[in-house]
């Protein structure tokens, strides 16, 4: 087996690594000295085309310190952060394991990320009775030194002279560092970054833990089963191939499918109300985006904007074109079971809302639309962040609800501060620990779109 014949070759460092700059960690140097002594045995050896060495590059390595399941925002962050803060370079092994498949390659000497970040800011509405709610949030996120104006009806309307501020009692305006960027460029640029940091990525999907326990009684006399998982099975796309990955630590940041994931290392399975029966909260909520066009509609100046409603809206580029939506409520909550985009939900339950708050949107002319699934706490919508108490090297990094991705950054720190700390310390997220589900401590997030 090739794994094998590099082994030998270049001792244990390099078990498993693959042939492709896409596993991370091999130089243009070695692939091509591998692929000499590959093509000398294939000629010394009768019969052509066989291939004695087996290509194992698209597999995961046999061991990785740390395996992150799931390769989005907030899995990418965590790994950037790990190799980020580790001591000394190269000291721990990470690898990202994601079912879904985007090739990418690794570019030395990159310009400077470009995430087309649009500084109109958030224009938030509040009703008679959210504007409490709204004027101490701003006052926490002045207090954190965000620039953020607080305005009356009257002045929303000298402002804005587009907006029918009928219903409004307050609004909020972020006046600096605010607004909307491009997430795939983001989400690009953190993935080439963590693969010249030596991250190994594969696409696979996570299907089963390897896991042992062991038995331990609390101070009050409770008896309580803790476990640790020692493997992760992944199986190879396309294939019924599986490779198991020795670990030390796991990683959950499979977002929408975190709950499943936890599912596979036993979280939630013993008895209800107990710790053991405690289930990560996390599931795929289907939301809609819908994308118009209005010639009358605002121009330039158009922060996004959310109404009091909930509906939401932001310019998308310069030609008049708009993109926004709306949560359904619990009761219409769509089947998440496909991605299909419902356009009745944009007549009945957008619309109107956006007609009501710009009236020029009256005469807009819907294009294009696409749904994606929240990572949906149904719990207190928000996030899950730190160590499992019972397994106790699965780390969450998920749940945030259609707000994962601003936080990523912040979350992915916190993560890996954890890790190879074992505390939080730039920021202090220990009220977002799993334990408060079984606690019953919500944290609600109060201004969700
Ligand atoms: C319509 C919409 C609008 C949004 N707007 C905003 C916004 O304005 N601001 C904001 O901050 N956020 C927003 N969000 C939310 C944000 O996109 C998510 O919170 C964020 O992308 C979650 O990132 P993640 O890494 O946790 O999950 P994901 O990006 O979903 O990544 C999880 C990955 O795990 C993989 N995976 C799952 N199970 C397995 C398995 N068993 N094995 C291997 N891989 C697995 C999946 O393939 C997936 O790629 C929005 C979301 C939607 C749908």
């Amino acid at each position: 087996m090739f794994r094998g014949a590099l082994w030998l070759l270049a001792g244990r460092g390099c078990v498993g690594r693959g042939l492709s700059t896409r596993s991370g960690g091999s130089t243009p140097d070695w692939t091509e000295k591998v692929s000499e002594i590959k093509k000398k045995i294939q000629s010394a050896l009768p019969g052509g085309a066989w291939d004695p060495l087996y290509d194992t590059s698209h597999l995961p390595p046999e061991h990785s310190d740390v395996v992150i399941v799931g390769g989005g925002v907030l899995g990418l962050s965590v790994a950037y952060w790990l190799k980020r803060l580790e001591k000394p370079r190269g000291a721990i092994r990470v690898l990202v394991v994601d079912r879904d498949h985007t090739e990418y390659l690794a570019v030395v000497d990159d310009p400077p990320l470009d995430v087309q970040f649009n500084p109109s800011g958030y224009l938030l509405l509040a009703s008679e009775k959210g504007a409490a709610i709204m004027e101490n949030n701003v006052k926490v996120q002045r207090q954190e030194g965000a620039k953020v104006c607080l305005m009356s009806p009257e002045q929303l309307q000298n402002k804005f002279p587009w907006i029918n501020t009928d219903g409004v009692a307050l609004a909020s305006y972020g006046l600096e560092g605010e607004g909307w960027f491009d997430p795939w460029c983001l989400l690009q640029g953190l993935r080439r970054k963590i693969q010249s940091l030596g991250v190994f990525f594969c696409q696979g999907e996570v299907t089963r833990f390897s896991t042992s326990s062991s038995r331990m009684q609390t101070s009050g006399g409770k008896e309580m089963t803790l476990k640790r998982i020692h493997e992760v099975h992944v199986k190879m796309d396309h294939s019924l191939e599986y490779q198991p990955v020795e670990c030390a630590l796991v990683i959950n940041a499979a977002g929408a499918w975190s709950g499943q994931v936890a599912e596979l290392a036993g979280i939630g399975k013993g008895p209800p109300g107990t710790l053991e029966g405690t289930k990560l909260p996390v599931e795929p909520r289907k939301r809609y985006v819908y994308f118009w066009h209005c010639p009358e509609g605002p121009g330039l100046e158009t922060p996004f904007m959310a109404d009091t409603s909930g509906a939401y809206f932001r310019r998308e580029g310069l030609g008049h074109n708009y993109l926004g939506g709306c949560s359904p409520t619990e009761e219409e909550e769509p089947d998440p079971g496909n991605l299909e985009v419902d356009h009745d939900f944009f007549q009945d339950k957008v619309w109107p809302h956006l007609a009501h708050r710009v009236p020029a949107f009256q005469s807009l002319k819907v294009r294009s639309a696409w749904a994606g699934y929240y990572d949906y706490n149904t719990f207190d919508q928000n996030g899950v962040v730190g160590p499992h108490p019972l397994v106790v090297n699965m780390y969450f990094a998920t749940g945030f609800s259609g707000h994962g991705l601003q936080q990523a950054p912040a979350v992915g720190r916190a993560v890996a501060e954890m890790v190879l700390k074992g505390q939080f310390q730039t920021i202090d997220l220990s009220s977002l620990l799993f334990s408060r589900f079984y606690l019953g401590e919500k944290v609600e997030e109060r201004n969700i779109i």
